[in-house]
């Protein structure tokens, strides 16, 4: 695990989270900048770079991320929707080397986003 990503370290407890799900596959926390009412990180403990380097054997791994997502979002009250995204790389606005999607949620989103 490289000791320069910011969620491995957030993963092994070395910088402080809000964590709303642990487990050995996938931990959910909150954005510290949020961009929605609703805005939770759920990623994988594993370091992948981003979606670019998933497999088909990475399938039960999502599977598991999806369904914590699905959790926290009842969780948090988000009955009305919510929205999955997994940016990938520089153009694709991603900001962590380490594969994540945002759960946001708590107010109409309107598609395309902005
Ligand atoms: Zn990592």
């Amino acid at each position: 695990m490289p000791t320069d990503c910011l969620f491995c370290r957030i993963v092994a407890g070395d910088i402080p989270s809000t964590k709303l799900h642990e487990d050995d596959l996938v931990i959910a926390i909150r954005d510290i900048t949020p961009q929605a009412p609703t805005h939770v990180l759920v990623l994988p403990t594993a370091h992948i770079a981003s979606a670019a380097e998933l497999t088909d054997a990475d399938g039960p791994l999502l599977g598991h991320l999806f369904v914590v997502a699905a959790s926290v979002a009842r969780q948090e009250g988000l009955d009305g929707g919510w929205r999955l995204v997994s940016n990938v790389g520089d153009d694709g606005g991603q900001t962590v080397d380490h594969l994540h999607v945002h759960l946001l949620g708590g107010r109409p989103m309107t598609w395309p986003p902005g």
